[in-house]
């Protein structure tokens, strides 16, 4: 008798959480369909074909694989899911973001960068030192209770495991290109305007 198996787990691309319009003028329409329905959903279909091929390595109907090759380019579609579910749902449509956070991540940031100016410089140096496609990321040590500035460079690399993350900046160039052209750091400067400070201090409550 045939074994059922439940197989691995797939991904959704889960609805935006405003309007595409809804980050002008920081962020354009186009760029938010493009990104959303263009490289967000290209990611969660690339996860879930190679899940396929997974499942069937399981259930042995695919015997000839590269399984190094497989599981290499199934971070890099996970992570571009995940990451891109967390960077729309850390983003607040115009003026309902941006200012500064409250609550304890506010006197996390006090504590640990002084204030939140310094920490809002060190973050956008961080982001602009990233040298090509890649993320920028303030993480939570779970462990140390303690946050982390990180860049990711693609989506694999410089990444510590097991910190959650608290705020994502993307900064692959379908994120800005077509309306900041090669003026990188403009969006940088005006994402600070969309930030939903509420939403990071949900990730980091939940992960106190
Ligand atoms: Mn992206």
């Amino acid at each position: 008798m045939a074994e059922e198996l439940k197989g691995l787990h797939k991904y959704e691309l889960k609805p935006l959480p405003y309007s595409m319009d809804a980050l002008e003028p920081y962020i354009s329409k186009e760029i938010v369909d493009v990104h959303y329905n263009g490289h967000h959903k290209g990611y969660v279909t690339g996860a879930n074909n190679l899940i396929d091929r997974l499942n069937g390595i399981i259930n042995n109907s695919i015997s000839s694989y590269d399984i190094h090759g497989i599981l290499r380019s199934l971070t890099f579609n996970i992570n571009g899911a995940k990451l891109h579910e967390a960077y729309w749902s850390n983003m607040a449509p115009s003026g309902k973001g941006g200012g500064t956070p409250g609550g304890k991540l506010a006197d996390l940031i006090d504590k640990q960068y002084g204030s939140f100016d310094r920490f809002k410089k060190l973050f956008t140096e961080a982001a602009n030192s990233n040298p090509g496609t890649g993320w920028a990321l303030l993480n939570y040590d779970t462990e140390n209770s303690n946050l982390q500035i990180l860049t990711i460079e693609n989506h694999f690399m410089n990444h510590v495991a097991e910190m959650p993350a608290l705020l994502i900046l993307d900064e692959f160039e379908h994120a800005y290109y077509l309306q900041y052209k090669n003026k990188r750091a403009d969006y940088i400067n005006n994402w600070w305007n969309i930030v939903n400070w509420d939403d990071a201090e949900k990730r980091l409550e939940k992960n106190m």
